[in-house]
């Protein structure tokens, strides 16, 4: 028998920054395997702007807590050594390890340069605001601390499509950079939010441009072979156009990895959106289950005056159970972060439930949802309240026809 696949989400957003995640994570490893997980998805290892960056301002993809560059040597949850020993030891375990690969933007440069850009009207990027013209960017990276060791790409401007601060004013808007073959990936190849979402923040990786493309290609196939990771969470995919996706995915599978698996946040609550977007990436790739999150959001909002047979309309894992990944809350969701929609408490044992203990889906535990949630405003963990009892089920009983009524 095939055992019921389990991800858990290995973070929350306000962890503390003590560089101690990938090894707690190592002393875990046992417990992950015998609650059942059979998959970790770990936060962005490499540098970010400073220390204590969550991991989603990347600064230098090739420095996963090994050089000191942005005032550190570790990231915010340790050092390359203890990432690796933290995935070895989940690979003893048996399970598999996803990394949280941020392909979108780039953050925390080394210096700035001068180059011809328009302002666009922050509702509809593609209206220029302005004729082009000069501004200071900050665009140019040059990686002092790591120097050449294991790539010697250094970027600048033409590797962006846009950023959103001149330096020479100090005016925040949306620059787009103008040169030739410049601008927003084309209008069908990102999301369509804001007339094109390409630009989502900080300096706006330019996929049309060849170097760039093979920069990135050959840096996943070195991020795979150093690490030994199993598979990669894309992060904000509606912002990166589609096309690099797909090549980026075949490009790591044709490399001798056939199974290596695939999954994208695509947030967007609307089923056409994601249906289209599988159907453009040849269905290489999973996608989280955001109208799922969203329709547990509202039942927990709306209380009894819900709907409970509405749950699953126009969800993923409705209309294709096979590429979606249901989850209850993630870091984005959980309170005081950029999409937050926190499922209220009383819910969650239902929601976590529904995604546990039914045939449809791959589920996703939230580290805050299982250990709870730290600063400010602290939520206690759920563990020995109900999800301990529920992975139980799961790991155990959950097998066998399925009967709705
Ligand atoms: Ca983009």
């Amino acid at each position: 028998m095939v055992e019921n696949g389990l991800m858990m989400q290995y973070f929350e957003w306000d962890l503390p920054n003590d560089g101690q995640l990938w090894n707690n994570l190592k002393d875990d490893a046992k417990h992950l395997k015998e609650l059942g997980v059979t998959a970790v998805w770990l936060p962005p290892a490499y540098k970010g702007t400073s220390q204590d960056d969550v991991g989603y301002g990347i600064y230098d993809l090739f420095d996963l807590g090994e050089f000191d560059q942005k005032g550190t040597v570790r990231t915010k949850y340790g050092t390359k050594e203890e990432y690796i020993q933290a995935i070895k030891a989940l690979h003893e375990q048996g399970l598999s390890v996803y990394a949280d690969v941020v392909l979108n933007h780039k953050a925390g440069a080394d210096a700035k340069e001068r180059f011809m850009a328009y302002e666009v009207n922050p509702d509809n990027r593609q209206e220029k605001l302005t004729e082009p013209y000069e501004i200071e960017g900050w665009t140019r990276f040059n990686f002092e601390g790591r120097g050449d060791t294991y790539s010697k790409f250094k970027w600048n401007w033409r590797h962006f499509s846009g950023t959103d601060f001149n330096a020479e004013n100090d005016k925040e808007a949306i620059y787009m950079i103008q040169g030739l073959e410049k601008g927003w990936s084309d209008d069908d190849t990102v999301d369509n939010e804001y007339g094109n979402y390409d630009y989502l923040m900080f300096a706006d990786i330019d996929y049309e441009n060849e170097e760039v493309v093979l920069e990135v290609l050959d840096w996943a196939d070195w991020y795979i072979n150093e690490t030994g990771i199993d598979g990669f969470r894309l992060d904000a995919i509606k912002h990166i156009n589609y096309h690099f996706v797909k090549k980026l995915i075949n490009s790591v599978r044709e490399n001798g990895r056939p199974d290596f698996f695939m999954v994208g946040e695509y947030w967007k609550s609307e089923y056409e959106t994601i249906a289209d977007y599988l159907e453009e990436t040849d269905f290489t790739l999973d996608l989280f289950d955001v109208s799922l999150h969203y329709n547990f959001h509202t039942a927990s909002q709306q209380g009894s005056a819900y709907d409970l047979r509405e749950l699953f309309t126009d969800t993923l894992v409705s209309k294709n159970p096979t590429h979606s990944v249901t989850f209850v809350d993630n870091h984005d969701s959980q309170p005081g972060q950029s999409l937050e929609s926190f499922v209220d408490a009383w819910f969650k044992p239902l929601a976590y439930s529904f995604i546990l203990l039914r045939a449809e889906g791959f589920p996703c535990l939230f580290y805050g949802d299982y250990y709870g949630i730290q600063g400010e405003n602290p939520i206690e963990g759920q563990a020995d309240n109900y999800l301990d009892a529920l992975l139980y089920l799961r790991c155990n009983h959950a097998y066998g026809p399925q009967n709705d009524y």
